[in-house]
């Protein structure tokens, strides 16, 4: 496993329909995110969510933050690798 080196954060209040819309998790290009649901609520796709399952993948492309149609994703690099942006896989 590689290291963590984007913080990934979803807004939730802003990512509202994840199972309508799915498109970070078709566009990022080392599959960072998946579609996922709560023991509680598996039964119901309205509250399937969003995770970023894999962050040790991020290459920092920033597709996901252009895709998004709610603007609900925020990536911020960790501090220690801010000066080698891009950031290679
Ligand atoms: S920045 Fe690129 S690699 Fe990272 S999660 Fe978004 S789409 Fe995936
Ligand atoms: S692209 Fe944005 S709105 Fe669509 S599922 Fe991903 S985080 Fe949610």
């Amino acid at each position: 496993m590689g290291k963590i080196k984007v913080k990934i954060d979803i807004d939730y209040t802003k990512c509202t329909q994840a199972q309508d819309c799915r498109k970070c998790v078709q566009e990022c290009p080392t599959r960072v995110f998946i579609i996922t649901f709560d023991d509680e609520n598996y039964h119901d796709p309205k509250h399937w969510f969003i995770h970023p399952v894999f962050p040790q993948f991020c290459i920092n492309c920033n597709l996901c933050v252009e895709i998004c149609p709610k603007n609900a994703i925020n990536l911020k690099v960790k501090k220690k690798y801010r000066k080698k942006i891009p950031i290679e896989s």
